[in-house]
């Protein structure tokens, strides 16, 4: 109980009881950022088949070899292939057949040459003038160039996004296996906390974690589901832990988890019969921390202020969060950049400053870094890990985690 942990060590932890979710099928037009659990191979080539990579002619490129604009070749118009038929004939020395962007290539031939580069009069419809060479299967987009049928195309644990939902389409792969999306509950524990919407009384102000944390919990994919504003005693604690506990996988709570009077979760949590962990996690801001397991469920017991409570959520909740949905990427993103500022941590913890990183990859404080403050928040993009007492100087080049 209530020792100091470094950050890894707490991360470790909760990983290494952490296994993914059961598996579900879903069809690939619905499976947008979900984890892919089993290893897909192309069944079919891509291209299938040589086909047109422009509008023009079906050629042997031998026969336009002396072509040009002061000499044109007439070759003789034999056909006619719209992109989707199938030429029945083959191109022979002296003939030619029109195609379209995607049209499969005539036997016999081997190279398209461009609309542009040909003359064709209506007076003359079996003729087509050429004016140009082309070498051979120059304009063809060759069968299997792009991916090979039986390769590797997608792996386990590998997300979901525009390009790989578009190479499955393009395959033919309607139905995959992917991990099932966990959901989680967020809870908001305090007396002083306000409903937006409703005035504020004296002593109170408005509730934001909720709000904020179930942005980033569906950014990577998990559902957030929201309950009302727990009140500090234990009977409301207890109630909501056990509704949450029994509707989702997870549940993340915020404050209520430090030594105050008025700290209830983790007494709220034990009573239910779970076991727990509560750590001091030598990061700022950040410290208290709750890990508990109830079963097969399990809590993250953030702290109150809000931007301890994005910052630990993002360091210890969100990769056990991955690993459920079977990702297989589950840090922050790095991205280096140079500070234009100087960053001093003077305490004994690693300090993860909000910063903004531009897209030059200058990176400044968000602003007031006080663990209650929501204006830098509303405008940092990443987190610089400041090692304890240590000042980090303009010029250095720091590596910027971003969560986005
Ligand atoms: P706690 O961790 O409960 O001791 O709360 C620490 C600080 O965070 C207190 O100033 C709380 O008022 C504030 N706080 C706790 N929960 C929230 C919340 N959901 N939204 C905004 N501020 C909160
Ligand atoms: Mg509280």
């Amino acid at each position: 109980m209530n020792r100091m942990l470094e950050l890894e060590e707490a991360q470790r932890r909760i990983l290494s009881v952490i296994k993914p979710l059961e598996t579900v099928e879903t069809t690939v037009i619905e499976a947008a950022g979900r984890v892919l659990a089993e290893p897909i191979e192309s069944s079919v080539n891509l291209p299938p088949f040589d086909n047109s990579a422009m509008d023009g002619y079906a050629v042997i490129a031998d026969d336009l070899k002396s072509a040009s604009a002061t000499t044109p070749v007439p070759l003789r118009l034999i056909g006619k292939v719209a992109a989707g038929a199938v030429f029945r004939g083959e191109v022979s020395r002296g003939t030619c057949v029109r195609l379209f962007t995607g049209s499969p290539i005539p036997a016999g031939a081997d190279s398209v040459i461009m609309q542009e580069d040909t003359h064709w009069e209506e007076s003359d419809p079996e003729v087509v003038q050429f004016l140009d060479r082309v070498k051979p299967w120059e304009n063809i987009r060759i069968q299997g160039e792009d991916v090979r049928r039986g390769v590797l195309i997608a792996k386990v644990g590998a997300r979901l996004s525009f390009g790989k939902i578009s190479l499955l389409a393009g395959t033919g792969r309607e139905v995959i296996r992917v991990f099932r999306q966990p959901i989680v509950g967020l809870i908001a524990t305090g007396s002083e906390l306000c409903e937006a919407g409703q005035s504020l009384k004296p002593g109170q102000i408005y509730e934001s974690n909720r709000a904020g944390l179930s942005v980033v919990v569906s950014m990577i994919g998990a559902v957030p589901k929201i309950y009302p504003i727990v009140e500090d005693t234990p009977p409301a604690t207890e109630f909501m832990l056990r509704q949450s506990l029994q509707e989702c996988d997870v549940v993340i709570t915020s404050g209520g988890v430090s030594v105050g009077e008025f700290d209830y979760v983790k007494s709220a949590f034990q009573k239910l019969g779970g076991n727990l962990d509560f750590w001091r996690v030598a990061v700022r801001p950040g410290k208290p921390f709750v890990f508990g397991q109830l079963k097969e469920k399990c809590l993250f017991g953030l702290p109150g202020n809000p931007v301890s409570a994005f910052v630990t959520y993002l360091l210890l909740a969100r990769p056990a969060l991955l690993r459920m949905q079977g990702a297989s990427d589950l840090q922050l993103r790095k991205q280096p950049g140079v500070l234009r500022e100087n960053m001093n941590n003077r305490g004994d913890r690693r300090h993860f400053a909000r910063v903004v990183i531009d897209e030059l990859g200058e990176v400044r404080s968000a602003g007031l870094q006080g663990s209650h403050a929501l204006s830098s928040l509303s405008v940092a993009n990443g987190l610089v890990d400041v090692p304890p007492r240590t000042e980090l100087h303009s010029g250095e080049t720091v590596a910027a985690m971003r969560w986005d």
